[in-house]
């Protein structure tokens, strides 16, 4: 089978034949079809986490089809088609698993591409906790960047505390962003889409925003509190200083919800007392989270837009998502 491996933190993508894996007990191998870039394949490209062992292979957005089941699997069966995101898996019986926050398990941290080959190559194991099944009437380029960019904004604003009618600005408009403004339409918020620049008001307008506020001129604060003030502020754009300038667009009980990565945002305390305001982050989701999200992808509509490259391009795949200029979600497909 084919793999873009990296081999060492900041190496080359290297196109390698490889033998096929088979799967141990509690695991599935699944014959990829196509496998989404994702801005934190940069830690395994780069090095990101001192752990890591390689050659690793990235990818955390796989999807595909049950190829073969190892021992002790229940309920998949060769066949069906099934996603895998960054939650590489858990183990049930610890702590936290018991107290139902499977994604924070305490028996090891199991990160697809990370902790084991994700989905950058022909086959890939995956955890069997960590597989999602996915419907019909998803390809499986549109069904790939659901399984981290659409889970976690699907996944983060289903559980932000916003209920339908309140409004909800969505700080950025770029991989993560163009999906929640989607969802957050879907879900029956008022929906705020918050970027920088003039020119994506009616990329905003098209996904469902009912307001745009073009954060380069406009005061977004201001703006959100003319329209009453926002229950949640779902902040996707790894810009630190944009986040801290919205802070004060929360209404009264409002959340930012935080699932971009930036730098260290600050916020004054009276700010946050006075309207009992919270600063919260949000975990992506576990394997049953995401199968929530491409199932109710299906039902509302909302796709991810996307450029595909086959899995022989990965480099140039990557050099493209990072350089933010992809619209707006890359996606590598194998041909499988
Ligand atoms: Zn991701
Ligand atoms: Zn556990």
């Amino acid at each position: 089978m084919r793999a873009a491996q990296i081999s060492r933190p900041n190496g080359p993508f290297e196109i390698v034949e490889r033998e096929i894996p088979e799967p141990g007990p509690g695991t599935i191998r699944i014959k990829v079809q196509a496998c989404g870039v994702c801005h934190s394949d940069s830690v395994t490209k780069e090095g990101g986490f001192p752990w890591i062992q390689y050659p690793r292979v990235p990818g955390h957005e796989a999807l595909g089809l049950v190829d073969s089941v190892g021992p002790n699997v229940h309920r998949w069966i060769p066949g069906q088609r099934v996603g895998v995101g960054w939650n590489g898996g858990y183990c049930g019986y610890c702590d936290a698993c018991r107290r139902g926050n499977f994604f924070a398990c305490q028996t090891s941290t199991r990160i697809t591409g990370i902790t084991s080959d994700g989905g950058y190559a022909d086959y890939m194991i995956a955890d069997a906790s960590a597989v999602a099944l996915v419907p019909e009437g998803l390809s499986a380029v549109e069904g790939a960047p659901l399984m981290c960019a659409g889970v976690t904004t699907f996944n983060c604003l289903r559980n932000s505390g916003a209920r339908p009618g309140d409004v909800v600005g969505v700080l950025g408009l770029g991989g993560l962003g163009h999906l929640g403004v989607q969802y957050a339409a879907k879900m029956g918020f008022r929906t705020v889409a918050i970027a920088r620049g003039g020119e994506e008001e009616s990329l905003a307008s098209k996904l469902g925003a009912q307001y745009y506020i073009n954060n380069q001129v406009q005061d977004a604060a201001v703006e959100l509190r003319k329209l009453g003030g926002a229950k949640v502020i779902l902040a996707t754009a790894p810009n630190a200083e944009a986040m801290s300038a919205v802070i004060g667009g929360l209404g009264v009980n409002g959340t930012l919800m935080i699932i971009g990565v930036g730098g260290p945002i600050s916020v004054a305390p009276f700010q946050l007392i006075e309207g009992s305001l919270s600063v919260k982050g949000w975990y992506s989701g576990t394997s049953i989270d995401s199968q929530d999200t491409l199932s109710f992808s299906v039902l509302s509509g909302v796709r991810s837009m996307n450029e595909a490259l086959p899995l022989e391009r990965a480099a140039e795949a990557y050099d493209r998502m990072m350089s933010g200029k992809a619209r707006f979600r890359v996606v590598l497909t194998t041909g499988n």
